[in-house]
């Protein structure tokens, strides 16, 4: 907790990275495009008219978009390849999609702590947080839990680690145990589309019949449908969506009750993934350790704060 109060959000901005800012009258279908060919996962959104920042564009709006419209594979979706991001955002069917006012970008200063970071992208329930120079205007790099964590592992090596990170995480009771956001591997993408925007979680363990995890679906991966042109065909198996994507994660990165944090922490950073699924012996899922539990417990808990609770 001392270590993210301490250190400014400027501290953990790579020296060169590369950004890409939408303006609100880009076309939906090429600014996702513009996201995989950059290999990018999210660009905030600037109106012209307004003069200002007014959201992001992120996975999740693809994911949402292609949900709302989507009807089969014989219907092309006339929406997805004719609005520009300001018709969708202003649809007024997006009410029940989008999380934010149509005017609001959340983000932060260089200045602010980590903590401050920390507690904005658990507080609000988002993934990316740019850093805006409150003078210039420019944003200067987006945080994510990721970096954030990886900041904390490398530079925070050398500071004593806590007592209790020694403890198995089933004893510490970090992360979601129940009520686990699971897909079956027969069930359509389509329907893990829905999951994803009834229950706003990140991730899907893909199991089989008897529970067991046979892969591991993010919000990410969705960006793959556009990469492939294959948005059109939402009715494919988890399976075959699964088999199609491009993935540089092999396999799923597990962990188990009996397992301590340190060994959590190390597993999940050395991965670079958000989530690790918590599994029995048998492979069956029992829970999702994510990064914001993570950070949670290691840095808001000390401080007495609980930004997860909705
Ligand atoms: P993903 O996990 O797909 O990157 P997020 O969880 O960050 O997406 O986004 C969830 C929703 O919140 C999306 O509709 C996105 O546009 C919106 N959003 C994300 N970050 C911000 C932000 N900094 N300010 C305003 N809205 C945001
Ligand atoms: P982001 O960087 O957007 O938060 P994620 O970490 O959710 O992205 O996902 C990045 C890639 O890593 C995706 O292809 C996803 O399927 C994979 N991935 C994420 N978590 C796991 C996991 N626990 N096991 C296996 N693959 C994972
Ligand atoms: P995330 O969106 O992954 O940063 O996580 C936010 C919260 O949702 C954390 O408490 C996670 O444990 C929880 N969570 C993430 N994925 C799932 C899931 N598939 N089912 C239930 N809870 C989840």
């Amino acid at each position: 907790m001392k270590f993210m109060k301490s250190h400014r959000c400027y501290d953990a901005i790579p020296t060169s990275c590369k950004l890409v800012i939408f303006d609100t009258t880009l076309q939906v279908k090429k600014a996702f495009y513009a996201l995989v060919a950059n290999g990018l996962r999210a660009a905030p959104l600037w109106d012209s008219k307004l003069q200002r920042f007014v959201g992001m564009l992120t996975i999740t709006d693809f994911i949402n978009i292609l949900h709302c419209y989507y009807k089969s594979p014989m219907v092309q979706m006339y929406e997805l390849e004719s609005h520009k991001i300001e018709t969708w955002r202003g649809d007024s069917l997006r009410n029940v999609y989008l999380q934010y006012s149509n005017n609001f970008l959340i983000s932060i200063s260089p200045e602010a702590s980590l903590f401050e970071a920390i507690y904005s992208l658990l507080r609000y329930k988002i993934h990316r947080l740019p850093v805006i120079d409150p003078e210039s205007g420019n944003v200067l790099h987006i945080l994510t839990h990721k970096r954030i964590l990886k900041f904390l592992h490398i530079f925070g090596k050398k500071l004593p680690k806590p007592a209790f990170t020694k403890r198995p995480i089933q004893e510490l009771g970090i992360g979601t145990f129940r009520n686990i956001a699971t897909v079956q591997q027969t069930a359509s993408l389509y329907d893990a589309l829905s999951i994803f925007v009834e229950r706003r979680v990140s991730a899907l363990p893909v199991v089989d019949e008897q529970g067991k995890v046979v892969a591991l679906y993010s919000r990410f991966d969705v960006i793959n449908l556009a990469a492939q042109k294959t948005y059109n065909n939402l009715d494919m198996t988890m399976q075959e969506a699964v088999e199609k994507r491009i993935c540089c994660v092999e396999g799923v990165i597990k962990c188990y009750p009996y397992e301590t944090l340190e060994i959590i922490l190390d597993r999940i950073v050395k991965a670079e993934v958000h989530r690790l699924v918590l599994v029995d012996r048998a492979d069956v899922v029992k829970g999702i350790i994510s990064l914001s539990d993570l950070l949670q417990a290691m840095v808001l808990t000390p401080a007495g704060i609980d930004a997860l609770l909705s």
